[in-house]
């Protein structure tokens, strides 16, 4: 069998079982089975695939017609200008996330060196790509999952920057340490009746500590929030990613807590997204 017959097998099965981008992910799966660029499968048509091959091929097919996100299978994502390793402990980064890098290189001086809090880091693609811009800066990143610091650590190595970010496994209610200029935070805020009605990608795969904000979906948000209180110097920022609707209330718990709203940036589809804010009292 060659590349191309290979390539039409995997479209069609992908295909038939409702998978949208069936002909791009066929070739990503073969991309990654011979460990060779689209590029050089797609001017190698005529070239042929072993047994093993296809047997590699077969199951990661299987695995995404089971709707396993092919992040997980291809075993990295892109996020902002960068690569992350990530896996079925940790978020899949998100676009409508780069936002929070935007908001932040604004804020941040580049040659200025400030300390930086990231409050539930997953693959760390946050504070990897904002030290990757500010190299200057410090950073601690914290997570309650033990596997997300482990990805999120060989996420640093990767992108050398393991002696400027310290990663700590532990719930954000335990941590206390001299104070942050900048906290980010993309903390889990999916309302628990929504975790359900989530595309069965994303349901059926991704990590639920990492998507449910309990039953109203605050739960972590609150968190973040009265803990950056803490945590922040004297005008410090907190920089926090939100769902749609949930604007307001965010709002109304960031101001009891002594912050003042500095912007609420929508996402490039348009939807409420990251809420600038600065510690005042
Ligand atoms: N934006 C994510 C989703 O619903 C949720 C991320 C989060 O809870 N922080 O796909």
């Amino acid at each position: 069998m060659n590349y191309q017959e290979i390539l039409e097998i995997g479209s069609r099965n992908l295909k038939i079982n409702n998978i949208k981008n069936f002909n791009l992910e066929s070739e990503l799966i073969l991309s990654k089975v011979l460990n060779k660029s689209r590029e050089q499968i797609l001017i190698n048509f005529r070239n042929f695939v072993n047994k093993n091959h296809i047997n590699k091929f077969n199951k990661y097919l299987i695995r995404r017609i089971k709707k396993e996100p092919m992040a997980y299978i291809l075993g990295f994502k892109y996020f902002w200008k960068y690569k992350f390793l990530v896996n079925n402990s940790v978020l899949i980064p998100r676009p409508d996330t780069e936002v929070v890098i935007e908001e932040s290189l604004k804020l941040l001086k580049i040659n200025k060196s400030k300390k930086i809090l990231d409050i539930g880091t997953g693959s760390g693609c946050i504070v990897i790509s904002l030290l990757n811009e500010r190299p200057k800066c410090k950073a601690t990143a914290l997570d309650l999952s033990r596997k997300a610091i482990k990805i999120a650590k060989t996420n640093a190595k990767l992108h050398h920057l393991e002696n400027k970010i310290e990663f700590i496994n532990m719930d954000i209610d335990k941590y206390s340490s001299n104070k942050y200029d900048l906290i980010l935070s993309n903390p889990p805020y999916v309302k628990d009746i929504n975790l359900n009605r989530l595309d069965d990608d994303i349901k059926f795969h991704e990590p639920k500590l990492a998507l449910s904000g309990g039953l109203d979906g605050f739960s972590e948000i609150k968190k973040v929030i009265k803990k950056s209180r803490k945590l922040l110097k004297n005008n410090g920022t907190l920089i926090i990613e939100i769902g749609n609707e949930q604007k307001s209330k965010s709002i109304i718990l960031l101001k009891e807590n002594g912050f003042y709203i500095n912007k609420v940036r929508k996402d490039y589809s348009g939807k409420d997204r990251c809420i600038v804010s600065t510690k005042i009292s």
